[in-house]
């Protein structure tokens, strides 16, 4: 039994599941969760010692590698000062400044300490502003597990939600309207019926949860003239785009602006930080300016915010975007080529650093469904065969993976060629 299997074997007694969350647990994949020491740059090391190329990155959080040296010392510095005021800190008011310069429409920022809690304190807020109920999801986005969030999609153009777990209450979910990713007409009939009903549309600009799948040409368009006519709230959930796909995250990247945009993972260098701003007008009606609540004992926590504040540092260092869209580039289409090479139908979609891979006929995948069409059975042999060899993808086929600024060219190469071991045997 490997330490793995132990330590797995003992969480379970304690912990439900093993995990503390869900997909951690590798039911997606089969087998047993890899349990690990640490950390650095591109490499996970588990508890046995065996180094894995990393391409989970905490799901998404560590663009600079694990581990990186500054991130650390800020930590290291901060927490010599105490760990938590509960009051406010100067360095909270740095960070949030520097948001709201990089950040488009962001005029003012409120911290939380989960993208969780920030999409569903976005949510909260614009339902406060419009005096309205509804509002659009669309299926294969994950916003976090918050009630109206954590809705089921059903077949069909328009569905009013059913809860997607038990304990979501039927009479919530019904306010929750989730349409295709990516389906503009849809978009457009929802509107046409329910549009002055709307609260909000919240959307991953890129779709990072359903595997990666970018917006199509005018999709995100549409979401902000939409909102404009009926006076709904545009919320982009960048929890995973943001500082990710560019530094200025989706919305700069496409050029669209949202009223509210959330944020979580690249903002906290792996402590735990959220965030949600926008305009001016919208946040000023949140507690203690408005009558909208919402709080948190430790949010703007100083020592996470030392940790985001010497990551926002880091990746603004000339031509740091480039460098990881390269990279990622590269490892997409010499993935591309090897599965080409085998005759095994597969594709892939990035943009900038975040990427998918798809077992499938398709030639392009811009939806759930086509992502629930893939093969999934094969995905899942390729993971183990990867792992094999010291390559650690999501352990399940619907998640997108990440480079960071750690890995080497030579990573990539390493990454390639068990690639072609693990496509031989597929
Ligand atoms: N929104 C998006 C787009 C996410 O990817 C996630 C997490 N994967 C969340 C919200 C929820 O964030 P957290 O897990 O920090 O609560």
């Amino acid at each position: 039994m490997s330490r793995s299997e132990q330590l797995f074997k003992q969480a379970q007694s304690f912990i439900p599941g093993g995990v503390n969350s869900p997909v951690r647990a590798f039911k997606a994949v089969g087998g047993t969760p890899i349990f690990f020491q640490k950390a650095q740059g591109a490499y996970l090391y588990d508890v046995d010692d065996q180094r894995y190329v990393d391409y989970v990155q905490s799901w998404g959080p560590m663009i600079l590698g694990h581990a990186h040296p500054d991130v650390i010392q800020a930590v290291v510095d901060k927490l010599q000062y105490g760990l938590s005021f509960g009051a406010p800190t100067e360095i909270e008011t740095t960070l949030a400044e520097q948001l709201c310069d990089i950040i488009p429409g962001m005029d003012l920022v409120r911290f939380v300490n989960s993208g969780t809690e920030a999409t569903m304190s976005a949510i909260r807020l614009a339902r406060g502003v419009t005096g309205r109920d509804k509002i659009i999801k669309f299926e294969g986005c994950y916003h976090g597990h918050s009630d109206s969030l954590l809705i089921k999609a059903g077949s069909g153009a328009l569905t009013m939600g059913v809860p997607s777990s038990p304990g979501v209450p039927a009479s919530l979910a019904e306010h929750t309207i989730t349409l295709t990713y990516n389906d503009i007409e849809g978009l457009k009939q929802a509107f046409a019926e329910l549009g002055d009903q709307v609260a909000c549309v919240i959307v991953e600009p890129v779709a990072g949860n359903m595997n990666c799948v970018p917006p199509v040409p005018g999709f995100l368009e549409a979401i902000r003239e939409l909102c404009d006519q009926s006076g709904s709230v545009f919320i982009a959930d960048e929890v995973m785009t943001g500082f990710r796909v560019s530094l200025s995250g989706a919305q700069g990247h496409y050029g669209v602006t949202a009223d509210i945009t959330t944020l979580g993972k690249v903002i906290g260098g792996g402590m735990p930080v959220g965030a949600f701003g926008g305009k001016r007008e919208i946040m000023e009606q949140i507690a203690p300016l408005g009558p909208i609540y919402q709080a948190g004992t430790l949010s703007g926590n100083p020592v996470a915010m030392a940790a985001g504040l010497t990551n926002l540092g880091l990746i603004q260092a000339d031509g740091f975007y480039q460098a990881l869209t390269a990279k990622t580039q590269l490892l997409v289409d010499g993935m591309k080529a090897i599965a080409l090479d085998k005759g095994i139908p597969f594709t892939t979609n990035n943009v900038g650093s975040m990427f998918g891979f798809f077992f499938t006929e398709e030639t392009k995948v811009t939806n759930y469904s086509q992502v629930m069409a893939c093969d999934i059975e094969r995905f899942n042999r390729f993971f183990h065969l990867m792992l094999e060899q010291g390559v650690y993808f999501a352990p399940a086929s619907y998640e997108a993976g990440f480079m960071s600024q750690a890995h080497t060219q030579d990573d990539i190469e390493f990454t390639l060629s068990a690639c072609e071991q693990a496509m031989s045997k597929l």
